[in-house]
């Protein structure tokens, strides 16, 4: 095994022979350099790095392995989704510093669109449920509540926010003027085909997937699957055995995390605007786990680092 890469929490790893373009809460862009050294227009290297976000802060400890065991938990999810559709993946064959955590993709012109779909209610659909009866206007049943699972997934879309700002709910008139109504409608019927075929691979492992946010490129005309998908940090993974409607669900990953920040032990206020103290060992530890549980148990494969 190669060294394990040290990643400062905040700052992207200088790579040689790749020019850095853009970090986001949790990776780091890159475009690789051509043979003249000019960076490439037509290819990303996508790197996780192993920093957590919670309550909309990253935080300022990284959760050892979290990046790769991600990467490594999209690869997979890409080929049991191969069937539905293409994906952005070129290459693992990346720099020795960033192996196992980065993938080289074909750069797409992307859909400016988050499409979420959701299996069940919590979170910003929760909140729109209960204003009006509807989710993205669609009208619900009556008598949902939080952790309700809905009668078929439905697609709710949002905008990709600049840096900084949250994603505001779209409606489907909305991506259509955006997109046009043909994409609008693949991208739709491909987010929740993508849902629904997780949501059941994860069902025969104890994880149930509450919703999903996937982006898409267009090349040639062509749908196709680009960033990451059906990881923790696209998705709300619940454990099945303790899913139990009517009040928030235990957070498949970041349980521990939050557990510990809502506690006295971190002396954090939330409403404060302060940034989180970091995590002790024991939380990261635990969290750590936690990826590394969701990532055996649906792959039914054994994690080792740096393989
Ligand atoms: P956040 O921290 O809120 O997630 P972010 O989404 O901007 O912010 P990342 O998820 O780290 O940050 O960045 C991934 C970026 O790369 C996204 O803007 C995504 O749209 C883009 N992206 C992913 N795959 C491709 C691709 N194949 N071609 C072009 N852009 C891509
Ligand atoms: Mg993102």
């Amino acid at each position: 095994m190669a060294d394990t890469p040290v990643i400062p929490p905040h700052a992207a790893p200088e790579l040689p022979g790749y020019a850095h373009v853009y970090s986001g809460k949790v990776r780091d862009l890159y475009a690789p350099r051509g043979d003249t050294g000019a960076p490439r227009d037509d290819q990303l290297l996508l790197v996780a790095s192993d920093r957590i976000s919670a309550f909309d802060f990253v935080l300022e400890t990284p959760v050892p392995d979290k990046g790769e065991v991600l990467t490594r938990m999209s690869l997979w999810w890409f080929e049991q989704l191969a069937d539905l559709v293409p994906n952005h993946v070129v290459s693992t064959d990346v720099p020795d510093a960033v192996r196992g955590r980065a993938v080289l993709v074909r750069r797409l012109d992307m859909l400016p669109v988050e499409c979420v779909a959701r299996a069940y209610l919590t979170g910003g659909g929760l909140r729109e449920y209960r204003a009006d009866g509807q989710v993205s206007g669609i009208a619900l049943p009556d008598g949902l509540v939080d952790g309700s699972r809905f009668p078929e997934p439905i697609f709710t879309p949002s905008t990709k926010a600049p840096d900084g700002e949250h994603d505001e709910p779209m409606s489907y008139a909305e991506v259509e003027a955006a997109v046009g109504s043909d994409l609008a409608a693949r991208a739709r019927d491909l987010t929740v085909r993508i849902l629904t075929r997780g949501g059941e691979i994860a069902a025969e492992r104890g994880i149930i997937v509450a919703d999903t946010k996937v982006e898409f490129g267009v090349e040639d005309g062509v749908l196709v699957l680009a960033d990451e998908v059906l990881t923790p940090d696209s998705s709300r993974f619940w454990p099945a055995d303790r899913w139990e409607p009517g009040h928030p669900q235990p957070s498949f990953d970041k349980e521990f995390v939050r557990e510990w920040l809502l506690s006295p032990a971190s002396g954090w206020d939330k409403g404060s605007g302060t940034p989180p103290p970091p995590l002790p060992d024991e939380v990261l530890e635990r969290t750590r786990a936690k990826y590394v549980e969701a990532y055996e148990r649906l792959t039914g494969g054994t994690f080792t680092p740096g393989r």
